[in-house]
């Protein structure tokens, strides 16, 4: 099947597989995968090595400035880097999990991930996930796509996979942090998290990837009458 060359955005809640889905379609449909989320995790890594998280989250105002001279950027491997520095995994943990919502809340920084997306994306046949993608970011995407699953199957996943990475994390807290990032997400007033009126809604609660990957050439096949 031939792809055209157009846009996917993907959004949804926490642990959905938006990533991982991501991926799939980008090496199925030979498509640029870029991950909005590493970009704010990369914001918040930056802004906790430099002090600027206060109690309660309150992030300084220098941050703004800072950010001029943030080299955030993708490896040639896809990994996340400041500067030399590959910060794939650090961007992962709990730590900055646990900080990165109220860092995407503040509009500067949406502001500076949504110019990095732009220019990164100028030249089309790209999947994106994050949050806002379809909404805000690209609203002219031509196929959106909006993913959700049990807080249960979502909370095992994200448990499932520190646990490969040989942390040790307890499930409930990771629930606990799914919750509030969603909660946080959904009623932040810049680009709350929300469905597209447009987009295509996938519980992938109880399908596997395959299955997933399959329901989205439908999806393409339907709005693009490509029957090849
Ligand atoms: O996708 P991931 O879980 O890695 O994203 C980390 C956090 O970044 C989310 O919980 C959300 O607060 C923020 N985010 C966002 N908008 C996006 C992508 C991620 O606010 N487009």
């Amino acid at each position: 099947m031939t792809i055209p060359d157009i846009i996917i955005a993907i959004d949804g809640y926490s642990s959905t597989g938006k990533s991982s889905f991501a991926k799939l379609v980008a090496s199925g449909f030979g498509f640029l995968y870029l991950d909005s989320g590493a970009l704010y995790r990369g914001v918040t890594l930056f802004a906790q090595r430099m002090g600027l998280i206060g109690e309660d989250n309150v992030v300084s105002d220098a941050l703004e400035t800072a950010l001029e001279g943030l080299d955030l950027h993708f490896s040639a491997e896809g990994k996340t880097c400041i500067g030399e520095d590959c910060v794939e995994s650090e961007i992962r943990s709990m730590k900055v999990s646990s900080q990165v919502s109220p860092i995407a809340a503040v509009p500067y920084v949406r502001a500076f991930v949504d110019r990095k997306l732009h220019e990164l994306a100028s030249s089309g046949r790209v999947v994106m996930d994050g949050r806002d993608i379809g909404t805000t970011v690209f609203p002219n995407a031509q196929i959106k796509v909006f993913m959700t699953a049990s807080l249960e199957v979502r909370a095992r996943r994200r448990y499932d996979e520190m646990v490969a990475k040989g942390e040790t994390p307890d499930l409930e807290q990771v629930a606990a942090n799914l919750q509030e990032r969603d909660y946080i997400d959904s009623h932040r007033s810049t680009s709350p998290l929300k469905q597209a009126a447009d987009a295509f809604v996938l519980d992938n609660s109880q399908m596997s990837m395959g299955e997933e990957l399959a329901w989205l050439r439908g999806v393409v096949q339907g709005k693009f009458g490509i029957y090849d």
